[in-house]
């Protein structure tokens, strides 16, 4: 997978995904990624990359155009055999449409549709994923439009820039990259794979300050066990998100 991020705080990202787990997959070579400033990409002198709104009220919009040249400059990348422009403006040079390499584009606001583990699975799918990153009031409406960008959200809640958004998408995305954890198991007896929330874990020691392991999980018993965590899963799930019990139930099994 090649993953591209625009994003005025880029260093954020490269900081985030460069580091542990992810950092080991990109370094490895199981997945690019490429984050950009998108400063670099404005078309006027003074690198301008926002302004004030159109109607009025407070803080600065992000334009349209870095953030759809940055694309247009990802899309010649993945495209080196189409020549010129690839945004259609350039038709007589550019090979039909359906010819062209296009990133799946991600574009993070609170206004979006609510970010889940089924979706970074659907996302993990896809060869390229271009992710913007909004800042101040947000994002000129017509780049979602002209890129026909899925909005995402990562929550309820605002936070200042995409950036922090982008590494949550981006690492939910690439631990499912194959061959990044050691085995798919790590994540399919994890919280939200099957609709529920995982069971509480243990480690060493058996006790600590008095309280001990549950003692079916020193027993070897799988089946015991399994069964445990089975119910665990249920009464944690029932107790904190009884919401994703109700949808489990009406999931077909
Ligand atoms: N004015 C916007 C609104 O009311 O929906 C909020 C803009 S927010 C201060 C700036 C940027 O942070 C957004 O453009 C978006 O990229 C990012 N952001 C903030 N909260 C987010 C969330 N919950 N999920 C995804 N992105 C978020």
């Amino acid at each position: 997978m090649r993953m591209d991020i625009a994003a005025l705080f880029p260093d954020i990202c490269t900081a985030v995904l460069n580091a542990s787990i992810t950092g080991r997959a990109i370094k490895e070579g199981k997945a690019q990624l490429f984050c950009h400033q998108l400063r670099e990409y404005t078309e006027n002198r003074q690198k301008q990359t926002d302004g004030y709104p159109y109607g009025g009220g407070p803080g600065k919009v992000m334009f349209v155009q870095p953030i759809v040249s940055c694309y247009e400059h990802v899309l010649e990348e993945l495209n080196p055999q189409a020549q010129g422009l690839p945004s259609g403006e350039n038709s007589e040079t550019v090979p039909p449409d359906n010819s062209l390499v296009r990133p799946h584009v991600i574009l993070l606001t609170p206004s979006g549709k609510p970010y889940t583990q089924a979706d970074a699975v659907r996302l993990s799918q896809k060869e390229n994923l271009f992710i913007i990153c909004g800042h101040y009031e947000g994002i000129d409406e017509r780049a979602s439009i002209l890129l026909e960008a899925e909005e995402i959200s990562i929550g309820d809640y605002v936070l200042t820039g995409g950036e922090l958004a982008a590494c949550v998408v981006a690492d939910s995305i690439l631990r499912l990259l194959p061959g990044v954890l050691s085995s798919p198991e790590n994540y399919e007896e994890e919280s939200f794979w099957n609709g529920l929330l995982e069971y509480p874990q243990y480690a060493r020691p058996a006790e600590y300050r008095g309280m001990k392991v549950p003692e079916v999980l020193l027993s070897g018993d799988h089946e015991k066990i399994r069964k445990w965590r089975q119910e665990k899963s249920l009464e944690k799930t029932q107790r904190v998100r009884p919401d994703l019990l109700e949808n489990h139930k009406k999931a077909p099994s």
